[in-house]
């Protein structure tokens, strides 16, 4: 395995993408960062997810004047929105080499660009059109590039941009060093190389076909949903027994560690930043079914021999197809039957179609459970280990009890209420958010009569009920968005100082200034006496119980 050292990166630029939480050079990266170093014109084959960006963009920035203020490299995308991307990666990645980035596209004022441009620029990160108005009213000055990438370039031909394109490339100095990355390889793509390009060098990061273990294989599509809330419902509906949750990066498996234990769920976290014991004690632990779910890395997760994986959960698809291959490897082992979960981003249906066509095999997209999917999954595995209890015997001590008050009541009516204790389930409210994005695009929200001017997130949201759900208790709290708080800290500040588990909090509606929560009635004491002690992202909260108890109607 290549590390980033080892591709010849400085100690600035390693330290941001240490900080960004990458281990280890993706292939397309492992390919193609020496090689952009050492000054040859590239054709790299690689779509979105494969840690494209940084391929062009760490060598880029290695090879920056830090003295020269004028542009040195520039980038051309298809879209505003990859422009500005793209941007945004390079100065992180630039951060401490002081890499000054300007994304310019149409539609943004051209005073706010001029600006920039006067006060010196290093990589300029545009589309076409808008790079094309700079250089002829000579606001952009090319003598400077050293550098031309074109990214995405075959949609950028799709999108009719071929002219533009072939007129920056006349614009800039013949010297330069161009870099083409193209998810595919179109004809006209051969005429830019022949007319532009000085004997490019070929990259592909098209892995043969694999096959994987008979593993059932399915994806979910996030959409415009919070990714946690919809990772939380499928580990209600599978119940794992024991599950091992990708993560691309190691802030991503700390943060999620984080959230999976404020929501109560058992998690533990791996990745390369722990030391040997601490990996040693975690693995232990997970070996020893103690923690249902290990959330790690790849780099973590590899080479670890764990026998009873009964789910592997992509949170993050993985980036290159082989590590799908090696991650669900881990799932469905000695005679088990496994199930591999992805769940896929809008931006990322073709990196899956890359890995099916890996694969060769098709992965079978799954309908988001409901809630009430979720109870009636939990009452089959309840009826489940009643068979298994029944079987078992060793029953007379509770037959004695069962007697005892069936003289009183109907021996049925006497099961029922005994599993209604049990089981605890939670009703089925009137609107399941979550699910219903599922069929139909998010509706605008209505607005309130006396509408308080903002309107409430929250991604366990009331959804239009009048007062608290029964049983529970409706608490004011004096911070809201304003305060960068998130549903998150307040399940999490709920759960950690009043010791209760994260999924016994209800509903939170969060608004600029304020927010309302549930919990359960006979915690809401405890609750208010927790929450008075603590702060919650750095500020101290006067929690009251809200009143009058009925919801704001939306
Ligand atoms: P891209 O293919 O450039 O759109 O990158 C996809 C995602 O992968 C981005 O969110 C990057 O921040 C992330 N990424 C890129 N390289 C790495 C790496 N070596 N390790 C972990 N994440 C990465």
């Amino acid at each position: 395995m290549t590390t980033f050292a080892e591709l010849g990166l400085s100690e600035p630029v390693l330290r941001a993408i240490t900080e960004l939480g990458y281990e280890e050079p993706t292939p397309i990266q492992a390919q193609t960062i020496q090689r952009v170093s050492e000054g040859v014109d590239i054709i790299a084959q690689a779509q979105t997810g494969t840690g494209k960006t940084a391929a062009f963009a760490l060598p880029v920035i290695e090879k920056l004047e830090a003295d020269q203020r004028t542009p040195q490299a520039l980038i051309l995308t298809p879209t505003r929105e990859l422009a500005v991307q793209v941007a945004e990666a390079c100065h992180n990645y630039g951060k401490y080499k002081h890499v000054q980035v300007l994304p310019v596209y149409g539609g943004q004022p051209i005073g706010r660009q001029l600006m920039a441009l006067q006060r010196g620029v290093q990589i300029v990160v545009g589309t076409p059109g808008r790079l094309l108005d700079h250089i002829r009213r000579g606001t952009l000055k090319l003598d400077g590039v050293r550098t031309v990438v074109l990214d995405e370039a075959d949609e950028m031909l799709d999108m009719g941009f071929i002219e533009d394109i072939e007129a920056i490339l006349q614009e800039t100095p013949d010297d330069r060093q161009t870099l083409l990355f193209s998810a595919t390889i179109p004809g006209p793509i051969g005429m830019i190389a022949k007319r532009y390009m000085k004997d490019p060098q070929r990259i592909s990061v098209a892995a043969e076909k694999m096959t994987v273990a008979l593993t059932r294989q399915v994806y979910y599509e996030v959409g415009g949903r919070d990714k946690f809330e919809v990772l939380a419902r499928i580990l209600d509906f599978e119940t794992p027994t024991s599950a091992i949750i990708f993560c691309r990066t190691k802030s991503a498996v700390d943060d999620l560690g984080q959230r999976l234990t404020a929501r109560a769920y058992q998690a533990e976290t791996l990745h390369g930043d722990l030391s040997q014991i601490q990996r040693d004690r975690v693995m232990a632990r997970f070996r020893a079914n103690s923690v249902e779910i290990l959330v790690a890395t790849d780099v973590a997760a590899r080479g670890l021999d764990i026998e009873h994986v009964s789910h592997v959960v992509n949170y993050d698809i993985p980036l290159d197809p082989e590590s799908y291959v090696h991650r669900i490897g881990r799932t469905g082992r000695a005679g088990r039957a496994g199930v591999a979960i992805t769940l896929v981003t809008p931006r990322e249906r073709r990196q899956l179609r890359i890995i099916e066509g890996m694969i060769g095999q098709e992965i079978q997209r799954m309908r988001l459970p409901t809630i009430a999917d979720v109870i009636a999954r939990r009452r089959e595995a309840f009826k489940e280990s009643l068979r298994e209890a029944v079987a078992a015997g060793g029953l007379e001590s509770y037959t004695i009890l069962v007697e005892e008050l069936g003289e009183e009541y109907d021996p049925i009516d006497l099961a029922a209420a005994a599993f209604k204790l049990l089981l605890s389930e939670p009703e089925v409210p009137a609107e399941d958010t979550l699910a219903q994005q599922e069929v139909e695009e998010r509706r605008p929200p209505r607005t309130a009569p006396g509408d308080f001017g903002d309107r409430p997130t929250g991604s366990r949201s009331g959804g239009g009920r009048f007062g608290p759900e029964r049983g529970m208790s409706r608490l004011y709290l004096d911070i809201g968005r304003d305060d960068n708080v998130r549903p998150a800290d307040i399940v999490g500040a709920i759960a950690n100082e009043a010791g209760i588990p994260g999924r016994a909090v209800g509903s939170i509606e969060l608004y600029d200034r304020f927010a309302f929560v549930e919990v359960p009635e006979q915690m809401a004491e405890r609750v208010l006496k927790a929450l008075k002690r603590t702060t919650i992202r750095g500020r101290k909260i006067a929690p009251t119980i809200a009143r009058p108890q009925v919801a704001i109607p939306r």
